[in-house]
């Protein structure tokens, strides 16, 4: 593995911590030590109230699965490919967004279309 991508790496595994602390506060904020992502949406019902925080979580607990990929990528050498279209992503795209797994026209239909329709 190159230097540049012992970077990367070692930038996703730091990030990734820093979120999964993130988590935890929430979690201990939300009082649902235990709940996995799979409870999410029963979750997202009981803390109605605590919307804020329940956001918070969500929004770090879908970076660590971006992250998660990311990190996959990079061990099984795709990373700098999107994943959706194979083309290179683009070094720029990366640096700005180093967990990103597409390129910006792919990212872009997802957007519009979202996955799950
Ligand atoms: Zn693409």
């Amino acid at each position: 593995m190159d230097s540049k991508l012992e970077n990367i790496r070692a930038w996703l595994q730091l990030r990734r911590r820093e979120l999964q602390r993130d988590v935890q506060s929430s979690m201990e904020d939300l009082k649902v030590e235990g709940h996995h992502l799979a409870d999410l949406e029963e979750l997202a019902s009981d803390v109605n109230a605590d919307g804020v925080i329940f956001e918070q979580f969500r929004t770090s607990s879908e970076s660590i699965e971006q992250i998660e990929r990311a990190l996959e990528r990079v061990e099984s050498g795709g990373y700098f490919e999107c994943e959706d279209c194979e083309q290179p992503i683009g070094g720029e795209r990366l640096e700005a967004i180093p967990f990103t797994t597409r390129c910006i026209g792919c990212q872009r239909t997802t957007e519009t279309d979202g996955p799950m329709n």
